[in-house]
């Protein structure tokens, strides 16, 4: 007989008592053979090969005081910035130099921000018809999303955080709303826009359930990104004395979640990287397939802190993209 690993190959999906099990196995062998199914999948999928996205954190103004969140609006201690429009299309300029096809622009969430990038995603689509252009700028009305779709946008990222409605009020301010985010990811989708949701792993008071319940919403959405990393805590914020993520763990939900969505985009995200100084080759033997250089300009990337330790001095993007590639190249794959 099979182990579960095998089964969730097989089938794509497991039931709760399965999915907890690969969650909290004390079982090496059965982790490494959920990493092993995962990267054959992957493999079987898109070769050798991983995608690379340029990120580009273009503003850190935000209206919101998520509880976990360095740039939260409350956090007095960082200038905030957003980049003007010359500086943007430079990264852009740079990435699609470099071979890095597809631009992420991220920020706070902030509506009237996100109207006034509107042009800029315009003109970045004029500039350089073929990339890909994804936002991650958050919950934004209906009409603000229709604007950047009709200008040139065509991903989205927004990560749900926590399915557990419960969990995720403990983690939100009370104006914020698990319904509404889910809300706006239908709405992307009905705007024609490839979707992205994910959760934090580890996240204060989380339990297998909550995780389970994250697989699930997952799986029933099935999305075409996938971006998930351990919680890390952040001084300056309500949440900064409860311990990080497990790296470990994340990476079994990127083995799990592969398995899942064979088709899925799953980076290998900064934040793995963070706790886990090889996080990122880690990742994609884990079976993610994406990972996200970032391009912000060194001279801001200090005041883009969600989180501890992601204001370390950045390299400039070219250097890191470099680095990258020799990682990479290390394991067997390549861009
Ligand atoms: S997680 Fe996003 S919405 Fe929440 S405070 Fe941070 S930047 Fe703002």
């Amino acid at each position: 007989m099979g182990s579960l690993a095998d089964e969730l190959r097989e089938r794509k999906t497991l039931d709760d008592e399965g999915l907890r099990d690969l969650l909290e196995t004390g079982d090496d062998s059965l982790v490494e053979e959920l990493h092993r199914n995962a990267r054959e999948v992957a493999t079987e999928q898109f070769g050798r090969v991983i995608w690379l996205r340029a990120l580009i954190e273009w503003s850190n103004k935000c209206r919101n005081d998520c509880l976990y969140c360095g740039i939260r609006k409350s956090n007095r201690d960082i200038r905030r910035y957003s980049l003007p429009r010359e500086t943007i299309l430079e990264c852009c300029d740079n990435a699609w130099r470099l071979g890095v096809k597809t631009f992420v622009l991220q920020g706070g969430e902030n509506p009237n921000g996100a109207v006034a990038l509107a042009p800029i995603v315009a003109e970045i689509r004029a500039s350089w018809p073929e990339a890909a252009i994804t936002l991650s700028l958050g919950e934004l009305p209906p009409d603000t999303f229709r604007l950047l779709r009709r200008s040139g946008a065509n991903r989205y990222l927004l990560r749900h955080e926590t399915a557990d409605p419960v969990h995720y009020a403990r983690l939100h301010p009370a104006s914020m709303k698990l319904e509404n985010r889910l809300a706006c990811l239908r709405e992307l989708r009905s705007l024609g826009y490839l979707t992205g949701l994910g959760m934090m792993v580890g996240s204060p008071w989380q339990t297998t359930g909550d995780l389970i319940s994250d697989i699930r919403l997952i799986e029933s959405f099935k999305p075409e990104m996938i971006g998930t990393g351990p919680f890390i805590p952040h001084h300056a914020t309500p949440l900064g004395h409860f311990p990080a993520g497990s790296p470990e763990l994340t990476l079994r939900i990127y083995s799990i979640l592969r398995l899942m969505l064979p088709q899925a985009w799953i980076p290998a995200t900064t934040a793995l990287a963070t706790l886990m100084p090889d996080g990122r080759t880690a990742g994609i033997l884990a079976g993610a397939n994406v990972v996200m250089p970032n391009f912000t300009p060194v001279t801001v990337r200090e005041e883009y802190s969600l989180y501890e330790g992601k204001s370390r001095p950045g390299a400039e993007a070219a250097e890191t993209l470099n680095l990258l590639i020799k990682e990479l190249d290390k394991i067997g794959y390549h861009v």
